[in-house]
């Protein structure tokens, strides 16, 4: 017989002990298995999405559970997956019928009969991923662990029970969720497995975008996105669903010119941006900001490599790369967008800040102001660390001009002091060009620092214009 090992103290949580309580009512046996297990080893936040597979029906044990629960909570069952999910204090519960899968060559979806805890144990994806404690009176909290998840936890490898290929190639999701689970952890991907998705990669193409998307962006909100995003590059899963970032890779030579490596600058600008910012959409900037790069690239004679008007080329295929990533085509593309458009605007500034230049960045940029300063600061890639103190030092410069214009300016979302129904009314117009013509000459000159963003002067602006287009005072 193996040596038990019994880790109560993974499940001082009120719900092991109904569940316990219904098992034994039912004559099943439960076990909780998972993200749980493996992260109450990995001393994790404790986790809030408890998994427990059930030698019977998960949907019964979920129903026996809600009975006994005080407030009896609902019982949400999802038919078409055998599973049911109550919801209890602070925790979601998950029930499944122990099962085993079998895989045919166009679905992730498998033909699942009823198993036994080990067929079950069998059908995760991950070593770490299969560890299971047992919620039966005979053995309560003994760890089950049939591919020694527990030692790949502490060497801190990501390996599959099964066959690396086999498990790839059924459900190619698993590919992205080694990805992630390495990203987010620290982990190595074990050899074996790291060659069998480098060798199934193109299987991706059956997994649905948004899945694709979901575990992309946890790698994007982990504390070093880059450790994910060159492991997706190195087994040629990235190319598949972003090829304007793969793109970007490589350095061309012309009578000893070169451009840097676009590729691996975005890398550096995402891990630099991370270390300031959680907001995933800011990081989704980082990675998207010089995808413009590779289509405007050219090399002339005199200039050397150009990217001229990459960064409006760029904010346009970031509309067509959400689209097609189905991702949200809301604001947050929008902002995604306009984080592009404007990445190199501070940057032209860092060298020679003006008034003027700083309002209409402040115009421009809007709300989004401490967004694009962040990204551009983490733009700031060289490796000369004379030239890295001089940029930052610049921005910062940059930084204080933006806060003196705003105080003194009060440009962002600025509003003209001068209405369209004004100017209509004091020359007598009827809804014409020239009223456009007006508000943006208005526009220009509080910009361009010719007079303030205050009424009476914008008002004394108008009538000098007005009288040069030859209208007439009303
Ligand atoms: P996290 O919540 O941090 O993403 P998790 O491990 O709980 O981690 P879930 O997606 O909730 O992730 O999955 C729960 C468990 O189901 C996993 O631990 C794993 O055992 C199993 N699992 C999930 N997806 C797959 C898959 N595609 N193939 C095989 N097993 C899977």
């Amino acid at each position: 017989m193996t040596k038990k090992t019994f880790y109560t103290d993974a499940l001082a949580h009120p719900i092991f002990e109904y569940i316990l309580k219904a098992a034994a009512d039912l004559h099943l046996e439960a076990y909780v298995i998972g993200g749980f297990v493996r992260d109450y080893f990995l001393k994790r936040d404790n986790k809030k999405d408890i998994d427990i597979v059930a030698v019977g029906s998960g949907i019964d044990l979920a129903r026996a559970v809600a009975q006994m629960l005080p407030g009896k909570p609902k019982v949400q069952v999802f038919k078409t997956y055998g599973t049911a999910m109550l919801r209890y204090k602070d925790v979601e519960v998950e029930f499944v019928g122990a099962r085993k899968e079998s895989y045919n060559e166009n679905s992730r979806n498998p033909v699942v009969e009823d198993g036994t805890l080990e067929d079950d144990q069998n059908r995760r994806d991950f070593t770490i991923n299969a560890l299971a404690l047992s919620l039966n009176k005979a053995d309560f909290g003994n760890l089950l662990d049939p591919f020694n998840g527990l030692k790949d936890l502490e060497a801190k490898i990501i390996r599959t029970p099964l066959s690396p290929d086999i498990t790839y190639s059924d459900d190619p999701l698993r590919m992205m969720r080694a990805i992630r689970f390495a990203t987010q952890l620290n982990f190595t991907i074990e050899n074996d497995s790291f060659q069998a998705i480098a060798k199934n990669a193109k299987r991706l193409d059956i997994i649905t975008r948004e899945r694709i998307v979901e575990e992309l962006n946890k790698i994007m909100s982990s504390p070093v996105p880059s450790v994910g995003l060159i492991l997706l590059h190195k087994t040629m899963l990235l190319e598949r669903f972003l090829p304007e970032l793969t793109n970007l890779e490589g350095v061309e030579d012309v009578d000893g010119q070169k451009h840097k490596d676009n590729f691996y600058h975005t890398l550096e600008v995402v891990d630099n941006i991370s270390e300031n910012t959680e907001d995933l959409w800011l990081r989704w900037a980082a990675l998207l900001h010089d995808i413009g790069k590779a289509p405007t690239k050219k090399f002339h004679q005199t200039l050397g490599w150009t990217f001229h008007g990459h960064e409006y080329v760029g904010s346009k295929m970031v509309y067509k790369l959400f689209k097609r990533l189905r991702m949200p085509m809301n604001e947050k593309m929008k902002f995604v967008q306009k984080m592009v458009l404007l990445s190199s605007r501070p940057i032209v500034l860092a060298t020679e800040v003006t008034d003027s230049a700083v309002r209409r960045l402040v115009f421009d940029a809007g709300d989004n102001i401490e967004s694009l300063m962040t990204l551009c600061e983490a733009d700031i890639t060289t490796k000369n660390p004379m030239k890295f103190k001089k940029y930052h030092q610049n921005f910062e410069l940059v930084r204080q001009k933006i806060k003196e214009v705003e105080e003194r300016d009060h440009v962002r979302n600025f509003q003209p002091p001068i209405s369209g129904e004004l100017i209509m009314e004091t020359f007598n117009l009827k809804p014409c060009r020239e009223i456009g013509t007006i508000k943006e000459a208005i526009k220009e000159a509080i910009l361009e620092g010719e007079i303030a963003n205050d009424y009476q002067e914008a008002y004394d602006f108008m009538l000098k214009k007005g009288e040069k287009l030859g209208l007439k005072i009303n």
